[in-house]
């Protein structure tokens, strides 16, 4: 039963796919995409076209069932499926853009194409279901794979429509194709069937670890998109209010549960007090409450069982600073909170929260402060606010994560590659870079002499 999470009312119910359901959903998958794969270019490219202008024509309904299911305030779920149709728009830019190499060699000539990779199984989270899903989709099929997507279990209800709103598109039977149900069942034989040749995961690392291993029994290829515990460094010359300001976005913005969330802020100790204080006003003025209402900034967390996993990080040793007020009543409600200086190895500053909570740090230097920054086992993003751009330049370099701002707290965009280092994940969605994961790279050699 699918639940909204601002209310705990019953929102729908799904089916739930079994090994059966996946194995005819593969066959239908292998068979599509030799379809879609001999279209021409232009037919590729303006079916992707077509699915962008088809979300944009249903994005009030695709926002409002993110709204629903997930808890996502009104104004943030607009924004995301206006991003999906972008994706795909993007993607429809890049179908004759796949190009190869010519390579010198001796005794003939050379050159490499950029092939499909075949049946892609997207594996998305519950935290943006349709913009994350949308990020692997819309490459795979630019790519010409066909793909299988299983949303997770509790918010499946965008990822569905938009499947619904392509299927009306008389594009070939079985190209893109949902598959609802569990991870264990559902996630796990996409996983283990020989007929789909990626996965494209994104979810905890945990999870990420155990696909990892299920899928090296046939060697699939993978993108993992996994967890985080992303640093924002606060040095003393930045614009303080604004830094902190950006702060209520940075780590509350989808109610903290966003593998970005820069969850650890280091602030040099000279201009500690002055963030902490802006910090907490400014994310005190942040509405709290309806996710239909668009002044609102944040909704509740997405499950019951999520709301317990966030509430076990607040614990009597640590000092914390209310930065709002959780509406009463039914739903998943969670006051943000400001953890002040904890110990560097509490489980504050050490795991993934996934909610409202964040932590934040002093320092004295600029080495202590990589050092601390790269002190996490996860490396996905980061920021840093400086008024000195080098000083800026040496941070981000010595950060070690997939993707860094200086002076903002941006993450992701459409044209730019977006994934991490050391256990935030392997490979990289999105921009142009995401094209070589739903390709296979052929040598081609062709002797003159
Ligand atoms: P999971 O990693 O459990 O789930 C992510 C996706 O994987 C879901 O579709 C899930 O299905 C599926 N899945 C679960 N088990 C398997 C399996 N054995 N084989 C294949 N697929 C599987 O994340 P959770 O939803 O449980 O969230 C737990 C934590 O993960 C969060 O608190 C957060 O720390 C992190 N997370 C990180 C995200 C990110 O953006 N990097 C996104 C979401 C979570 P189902 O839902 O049906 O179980």
């Amino acid at each position: 039963m699918i639940l909204n999470p601002a209310t705990q009312e019953r929102l729908a119910e799904v089916p739930e796919a079994d090994i059966a359901d996946v194995d005819r959903a593969v066959a239908r998958a292998r068979e599509a995409q030799l379809r879609w794969a001999s279209q021409p270019i232009a037919y590729r490219s303006r079916a992707l076209r077509r699915i962008a202008d088809a979300i944009r024509d249903n994005l009030e309904e695709l926002a409002l069932l993110e709204t629903d299911n997930v808890g996502k305030p009104i104004a943030d779920s607009r924004g995301e499926v206006a991003m999906v149709a972008d994706t795909f728009d993007y993607y429809a830019g890049a179908v004759d853009k796949i190009v190869g190499q010519s390579i010198p060699v001796d005794g003939g000539v050379d050159f490499t194409v950029r092939e499909p990779m075949g049946v892609v199984a997207v594996i998305a989270p519950w935290n943006f279901p349709l913009a994350i899903a949308s990020w692997n989709i819309a490459p795979a099929l630019a790519c010409g794979n066909a793909v299988i997507v299983k949303p997770a279990e509790i918010t499946p209800l965008s990822t569905m429509r938009l499947v619904e709103v392509v299927e009306a598109l008389d594009l070939p039977h079985g190209l893109l194709q949902c598959l609802t149900g569990k991870g264990s069942v559902v996630g796990h034989r996409l996983t283990d069937i020989d007929g789909v040749d990626k996965i494209s995961f994104t979810g905890s690392t945990e999870v990420g670890k155990q696909i990892s291993q299920v899928a090296s029994a046939t060697l699939k290829r993978l993108t993992l998109e996994l967890g985080g515990k992303s640093a924002s460094v606060v040095f003393a010359d930045a614009d303080i209010e604004k830094a902190a300001r950006a702060g209520v976005g940075a780590v509350f913005g989808n109610t903290g549960q966003d593998c970005c969330a820069r969850s650890r802020m280091y602030v040099q100790r000279e201009v500690f007090d002055d963030y902490v204080k802006f910090f907490a006003e400014a994310s005190r003025a942040a509405t709290i409450g309806d996710p239909r209402d668009l002044a609102t900034v944040l909704g509740p967390l997405v499950s019951a069982q999520h709301h317990e996993k966030v509430s076990s990080f607040l614990t009597d040793d640590v000092d914390f600073i209310e930065a709002g007020t959780a509406p009463e009543g039914p739903g998943n409600w969670f006051a943000p909170r400001i953890a002040v200086a904890p110990d560097r190895s509490h489980r504050l500053v050490q795991e993934e929260i996934f909610g409202p909570i964040a932590t934040v740090l002093p320092f004295d230097t600029e080495a202590e402060v990589i050092r601390e920054a790269n002190s996490s086992i996860y490396g996905l993003s980061g920021s840093v606010w400086s008024g000195d751009i080098g000083q800026a330049l040496r941070v981000a370099g010595g950060i070690r994560t997939g993707s860094v701002s200086i002076n903002s707290n941006t993450s992701v965009r459409v044209q730019t590659p977006f994934g991490g280092m050391k256990q935030s994940g392997v490979g990289r969605e999105l921009g142009l870079a995401a094209l070589d994961g739903y390709t296979e790279l052929k040598n081609i050699f062709i002797a003159t002499s």
